[in-house]
């Protein structure tokens, strides 16, 4: 009984160490071990957005996430290009149909909102967007104004909560009120993900400037942007060219969508890891990930600590190699093994040679 106890040492979610061999594997901080992550989002489904940002996005090879007011003209008039923005790897968020805020000089004004017509700002954008990008992949909400709360002052608090409730129908995440600054994934408060604070008006080492402490610190920066290139609260076309073209050159760098980010956070948390070992330099990794597969859909990056001297690492999953890279990491050699979505085991043998 003693030594079935000591032989289970369990140490995290997501780490778990078999003492005597020495072996060690967790899923990587960010997928292929890059150092950081960094989100592109723009709000309110703006000309620019469509005319500008996409285009600079494409050219650099990076995915953004489009928090789009269904209700504003632009996404009316211009459906087939926000399709077609989808299509190319983009991600289309919920952020309402007619964009309430608590702001006075904004319109339509959510003091004078009941729950049953925020509900169905949040809902009715979600059904536009579902129904113009036909995904099983869920959606990502940001909420209008920052604002987390509607109605008049004394219902405010319990409108907070309502407000919870109706994203969390239809979205699995949401970025959040103000400027929290940077992420920890190890911290992460799925309905209030903060992003990087004001960008407007800035030039590129004014932008990099608000990711710096994200990247290293190895954690997650969410831009968020309105106008490119014109329209309001914008951030200059050069400006944001010269951003994407950081990002496409430091691909150590993760440059994912917001709700991409959100997933492999989420997977990664929830994964569990045991370890069986074969001998002779293989090892079984047994994994489960008990998420909805149908949105949590990306591959987590495993790394495996190998024996010393190891020259040649494999990994298989039910007779398939999966994609596999040898690295040095100070005195040990880590193998960075890509593992599909619901694969139960992972088999890997290095030699020495
Ligand atoms: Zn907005």
């Amino acid at each position: 009984m003693r030594g079935l106890l000591l032989s289970l040492l369990v140490l995290s979610s997501a780490v778990l160490v078999v003492a005597q061999a020495q072996i060690k594997a967790t899923v990587a901080r960010w997928p292929q071990d890059r150092v950081a992550a960094i989100s592109l989002t723009f709000d309110d489904a703006l000309a620019t957005h469509l005319d500008v940002a996409g285009p600079i996005l494409k050219k650099h090879r990076l995915n953004g996430t489009f928090f789009v007011s269904t209700g504003l003209g632009v996404w009316e008039k211009r459906k087939e290009e926000w399709e077609q923005l989808a299509k190319d790897g983009n991600e289309l968020g919920d952020h309402t149909v007619h964009h309430p805020c608590l702001l006075p000089e904004i319109e339509p004004h959510s003091q004078g909102y009941t729950a049953e017509m925020m509900q169905s700002e949040i809902q009715t954008a979600a059904q536009e967007i579902r129904q113009l990008f036909v995904s099983n992949r869920g959606l990502t909400f940001a909420y209008p104004c920052g604002d987390m709360s509607f109605g008049a002052p004394k219902d405010q608090a319990k409108n907070a909560a309502l407000y919870l409730r109706y994203i969390s129908d239809v979205a699995f995440g949401a970025r959040g009120a103000g400027p929290g600054g940077v992420q920890d994934p190890d911290d992460l408060s799925v309905l209030t993900v903060p992003d990087l604070g004001p960008t407007a008006g800035k030039e590129l080492g004014g932008l990099l400037a608000l990711a710096e402490p994200a990247i290293r610190e190895h954690n997650w920066g969410v831009y968020c942007f309105h106008g490119i290139g014109g329209e309001y609260l914008s951030v200059s076309a050069p400006a944001f060219d010269e951003l994407a073209a950081y990002l496409d050159t430091h691909r150590e760098i993760w440059t994912a969508p917001f709700g991409d980010v959100l997933r492999y956070i989420q997977e990664r948390k929830s994964a569990a890891i045991e370890i069986h070992e074969n001998g002779g330099g293989s090892i079984d990794v047994a994994l489960s990930w008990p998420l909805d597969s149908q949105i949590y859909d990306l591959p987590l990056t495993l790394e495996v600590e190998v024996m010393d001297g190891a020259k040649e690492v494999t990994a298989t999953s039910e007779g398939n190699f999966l994609q596999t890279k040898l690295m040095k990491r100070s005195a040990t050699v880590v193998a960075l093994v890509e593992v599909p979505p619901n694969t139960k085991v992972v088999h890997i043998t290095s030699t020495r040679r």
